[in-house]
């Protein structure tokens, strides 16, 4: 974890910090290293990494690992969110969900070490998300 000044910010320094990440991301069975960068609206960067396992459904992505690092370090608002593999991809659907409920505010950089594939928003990638208005709209319905 890094603690930043809002103003010395900048998104390749995110994207350095994910790249870091992904260096050290333990994909024994794919090999297919994520990292992960988010930055809290305080100015800390939270990083993640892909963690397989060889039980492979208990592999965690990094997305989420930065996510559950920054909730545990108590932080709850997030501006940025950088991924970064060797190919540029997107988050999967689990990371996607995770992602509208935690940090929907946040913008997603879409990046490769060497440069930025996309820059997008939670809302963009999952416009009609599964998130606690459905619940508490059950609940009314069931109610009545
Ligand atoms: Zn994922």
């Amino acid at each position: 974890m890094m603690q930043k000044n809002q103003s010395s910010f900048t998104i390749s320094e995110l994207i350095s910090h994910a790249t870091t990440m992904q260096k050290s991301a333990i994909a024994t069975y794919s090999n297919f290293k994520v990292g992960a960068a988010l930055r809290s609206i305080d100015g800390t960067i939270i990083g993640g990494f892909n963690i397989e396992s060889v039980s492979y459904g208990l592999t965690m992505c990094a997305e989420r690992v930065a996510i559950f690092s920054a909730l545990t370090a108590g932080h709850k608002q997030f501006t940025h969110l950088a991924l970064v593999t060797d190919i540029g991809v997107f988050p999967c659907g689990a990371c996607r969900q995770m992602i509208y409920e935690f940090c929907s505010d946040a913008s997603i950089i879409i990046a490769t070490p060497q440069a930025i594939i996309a820059t997008t928003s939670i809302k963009e990638l999952m416009p009609h998300a599964f998130c606690d208005n459905d619940l508490e709209q059950s609940k009314k319905r069931l109610i009545s």
